[in-house]
């Protein structure tokens, strides 16, 4: 095991997500000695300042000669292409073996990907289901339907969220007090502020957090998953992503325990489908998308976007009320829950034109959950639509209206949601109709874009020609 500086540098990593990886992999590692199984690690502080993964597996494969190298399915193509590349030079023989912690092999998923004409994560998912037997009455879908989506969109209207949300927050133990002053020393300009670093790092913690979201969180986090509200960081939402995406839980043992809640009468079936829906059906999906497309995938750009990512994305200081909480809360906590990221970042840079790749990096460094496997597809394929519709069947563009809706974000700013032109324009309805002006040609032959380019027909051309003016005094201020 390695502990690379690389992995922290190639994207300026928020300092949690640097915390995460490393005391996770220590405490690993003091597991795996305390079953006596020798283990070679080398740890941050003992090498140079550039260390990269191959830089380290090169050297011990020198020292140990192996018989082969032998690794599982690395989640991030770069890491996998520079492992081959070792292996290669050193003439090593290199074995890649399924992760187990998928429940999807990649060869399951071409298999299911062959002679279709386009991939929707509907018929994947369905498939997983009858697979793996989960949430099924023979061969129908419990409650007779495959999506409660309709019962799952509800905002928290003017009185706010109906119950306290359940707190996550692990005491950090001795182990991680170091991994924190070693981070605050090795990366002190990286973003992030570790005075409340409160992540589950062990197997255990993770399945206590896990039992206290499914006993306070599960009720309520369907109907609320794509509510907002200021000030209030996790909601509902389960904060799984992260300790499996490190391996600190199981994908079917954390499906199947979702599942029982629902069996026992303690959870609703839209809430218990939905997050089901996210862990076997959208975390599969794009990591399938991912193995299969990448390395071309990465660099796709359907709506030839060049805006460079503005500064603001790495301070938080700017006036929109929405994106100034989004940003300045995932910039301390290294977390921002799905419709955060997906309905004010990722649209926000949408509708601006960001480069995709750039925001692509920007998510990669921000997130403690961020892989490549999953933030990738994600972002260039869900959130900037730049794979042209491979992966989402449509771009979720929107004006200010959505974010008014789902949250109270507006009413604590100096932009009104409705106006597109004026001193008091929302930018995010301003650049929403200026996005769709200027990929009328691109967007019009999209059967799930007809009702908003309608919209746009109806709208004369001399309230056009002041959005456009607008728009573009907007890309010209830094925030
Ligand atoms: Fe965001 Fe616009 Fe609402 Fe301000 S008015 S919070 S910029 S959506």
């Amino acid at each position: 095991m390695a502990e690379a500086s690389e992995e922290s540098t190639h994207v300026l990593s928020n300092k949690h997500r640097i915390v995460y990886f490393l005391s996770s992999m220590r405490h690993f590692r003091d597991h795996l000695r305390s079953i006596n199984i020798p283990i070679r690690y080398h740890s941050l502080e003992h090498h140079d300042e550039d260390s990269s993964l191959s830089y380290l597996l090169r050297k011990d494969i020198l020292e140990l000669n192996p018989l082969e190298v032998s690794i599982v399915k690395p989640g991030d193509f770069r890491v996998e292409a520079s492992i081959r590349s070792v292996c290669r030079e050193t003439g090593s023989e290199l074995n890649i073996r399924h992760d187990l912690h998928f429940i999807c092999k990649e060869n399951q998923f071409e298999e299911h990907a062959a002679n279709r004409k386009s991939l929707r994560l509907e018929f994947f998912y369905r498939e997983m289901r009858r697979k793996n037997n989960i949430l099924m009455e023979k061969s129908d879908p419990t409650g007779g339907s495959w999506n409660y989506d309709k019962e799952n969109r509800e905002s928290f209207k003017k009185t706010g969220p109906p119950s306290t949300a359940p707190s996550y927050e692990e005491t950090p133990d001795r182990l991680t007090r170091e991994v924190i002053s070693l981070v605050e020393k090795r990366f002190p300009d990286h973003p992030g502020d570790l005075s409340h670093f409160h992540w589950p790092v062990t197997p255990r913690d993770a399945q206590s957090q896990l039992d206290k979201f499914v006993c306070e969180g599960l009720p309520l986090f369907g109907r609320f998953q794509d509510a907002m509200w200021q000030d209030q960081k996790t909601l509902f939402h389960s904060l799984v992503a992260a300790p499996l995406n490190l391996r600190l839980l199981d994908p079917l043992k954390v499906i199947r325990q979702v599942e029982r809640a629902y069996d026992e009468g303690n959870a609703p079936l839209a809430a218990t489908e939905g997050f089901i829906r996210q862990v076997l059906g959208w975390r599969e999906y794009v990591r399938g998308i991912y193995h299969m497309y990448m390395p071309g995938y990465r660099e796709s750009n359907f709506f030839e976007a060049s805006e460079t990512l503005p500064n603001f994305f790495w301070t938080g200081e700017t006036e929109m009320a929405c994106m100034k909480s989004c940003l300045t809360q995932v910039l301390d906590t290294g977390y921002g829950h799905h419709i955060q990221r997906l309905m004010v970042i990722g649209l926000y840079s949408l509708l601006r034109g960001v480069n995709p790749q750039e925001i692509n990096n920007w998510f990669l460094a921000s997130y403690v959950d961020a892989v490549d496997w999953v933030t990738t597809p994600n972002v260039i394929g869900m959130s900037q639509f730049a794979d042209g519709g491979l992966l989402a069947s449509k771009p979720y563009s929107a004006t200010g209206a959505y974010v008014n809706r789902m949250s109270n974000y507006c009413k604590s700013c100096q932009y009104n949601p409705k106006e597109s032109v004026g001193p008091k324009a929302c930018p995010f309805t301003t650049l929403y109709w200026n996005f769709l002006a200027r990929h009328r040609e691109r967007l019009s032959g999209n059967q799930r874009m007809v009702m908003q380019m309608r919209n746009l027909e109806r709208m004369d051309e001399g309230k056009l020609n002041g959005i456009r003016k607008a728009a573009d005094s907007l890309l010209h201020q830094s925030n």
